[in-house]
């Protein structure tokens, strides 16, 4: 017989669970089993996830290449725009090994009144572009409705050698601050 380490309830082999000291997305592989189920989840809950999602642990996790329990290696850097043009999207996207794989620029149409009417601009990347047709048929079949001319204004196409990406993010300090409690309700 033993007791959970937390809430010292007895505890036997069906009622015990695997507990990782160190997280297992950071790593970890040296585990407890004296702990109850129930306190398990709490410290899952309210230890492990905010420190392991945290935006920082994970931009760590990402370039050392520790998968999370769904095995896949998180990647903070996955959204972001263009840099100076807030309007193009791109996605930093990684193949399953963590590594940088392209920078993916996210279909976009932006529409815009104009005096004449109303002018639209069309984002896509150039792995893209068998799907421009269809987009214009979207639009041609919603102007019909509103009976409007389509014009072509201009078509450009843009390769930039090396592309810089801007992102906006977030941290959380709250969740670092000695104020903060694990559970102020319960
Ligand atoms: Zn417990």
């Amino acid at each position: 017989m033993f007791r959970c380490i937390i809430c010292l309830r007895e505890l036997d082999n069906a009622t015990a669970s695997e507990e990782h000291i160190f997280p297992e997305a950071l790593g970890g592989n040296i585990t407890i089993k004296n702990v109850c189920r129930e306190c398990n989840s709490k410290l899952g809950r309210y230890v492990d996830a905010p420190l392991i999602n945290n935006w920082l642990i994970e931009a760590k996790r990402m370039l050392l290449c520790l998968p999370g329990k769904s095995g896949k290696i998180p990647n903070p850097l996955e959204k972001g725009y263009i840099a100076g043009d807030p309007q193009h999207e791109v996605r930093y996207e990684f193949d399953s090994n963590g590594k940088p794989k392209r920078l993916y620029t996210v279909p976009k149409v932006i529409r815009e009144e104009i005096d004449t009417g109303e002018r639209i601009r069309i984002i896509l990347d150039k792995s893209d572009e068998n799907r421009l047709p269809i987009i214009l048929e979207k639009i041609a079949q919603r102007a019909k409705n509103k009976s409007l001319k389509m014009e072509l204004l201009s078509r450009k196409e843009v390769h930039v050698e090396h592309p810089t990406m801007e992102q906006n993010f977030t941290f959380n300090l709250w969740l670092f601050s000695p104020l903060t409690t694990l559970d102020k309700k319960s």
